[in-house]
């Protein structure tokens, strides 16, 4: 990531009216604190302190504040009376079987209808993206395969064609809860394998077996996650 950048003096007193800084600057905060959350350097239900980031970065308050106001949207943080914006809280296990019954209700829907509506260069894009998680096959940063995953299984809810079925599942932030709990090393290679199994199946337009297919993912996925879920 590029370190952020503050505009000369010069500059500032120029475009006072204008655009201060680059597009996309808050972006990157956005980005940064994003990545300190999924790692966990930010721990769950964590204040997180607007002055420490100004100093830390070296920057303005304004654009942390809009990157934190992107990530209150994104469910990333919460904004607290009082207290200021603070990091997610971790979900017990309770919380967890409650995602995951939702999931197992709108994702294996969504598949079999996918099956039939998605596009054949969307699905081309969906079998490049499910490569490129392959164990071993690239590089990746440590969340790198919760972000995939995260694309993957919403390119799957709007291949469904029904925009409500894609919101539901952007709402509830699986992949920040799961990912968060619990590294990603471990569940990549089998993962990997429910993918294939499940892309096949939406090539083949075989919208009964791609419905079985991303329930038996669901299913793993919560057997591979659950122990570890705090009570
Ligand atoms: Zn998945």
């Amino acid at each position: 990531m590029r370190p952020p950048t503050r505009p000369s003096p010069d500059e500032t007193a120029h475009e006072q009216r204008r655009l201060q800084r680059a597009p996309g600057f808050a972006e990157e905060v956005f980005d940064l604190i994003r990545a300190d959350i999924m790692s966990l350097r930010i721990p769950p239900d964590t204040r997180i302190s607007i002055d420490s980031l100004v100093r830390e970065l070296g920057i303005s308050q304004t654009p942390i504040r809009e990157a934190l106001s992107m990530l209150e949207a994104t469910g990333f943080v919460t904004k607290r009376r009082y207290v200021g914006f603070c990091s997610a809280p971790q979900l017990n296990r309770r919380q967890f079987e409650e995602l995951y019954e939702v999931r197992g209700l709108i994702e294996p829907y969504a598949a079999r209808m996918a099956a039939q509506r998605m596009s054949a260069e969307r699905l081309a894009q969906l079998s490049r993206l499910a490569e490129t998680m392959k164990p071993g096959a690239s590089a990746m940063a440590d969340d790198g395969f919760a972000d995939q995953d995260s694309e993957l299984h919403d390119m799957i809810a709007t291949g469904s064609g029904n925009t409500i079925i894609q919101e539901s599942l952007a709402r509830l932030h699986a992949h920040l809860h799961i990912f968060r709990l619990r590294s990603n090393n471990e569940v990549t290679a089998e993962a990997y394998a429910e993918h294939s199994r499940l892309i096949e199946c939406l090539l083949r337009r075989d919208a009964p077996a791609a419905e079985a297919a991303m329930r038996d993912h669901i299913e793993k996925s919560y057997r591979r996650l659950i122990p570890f879920a705090p009570d």
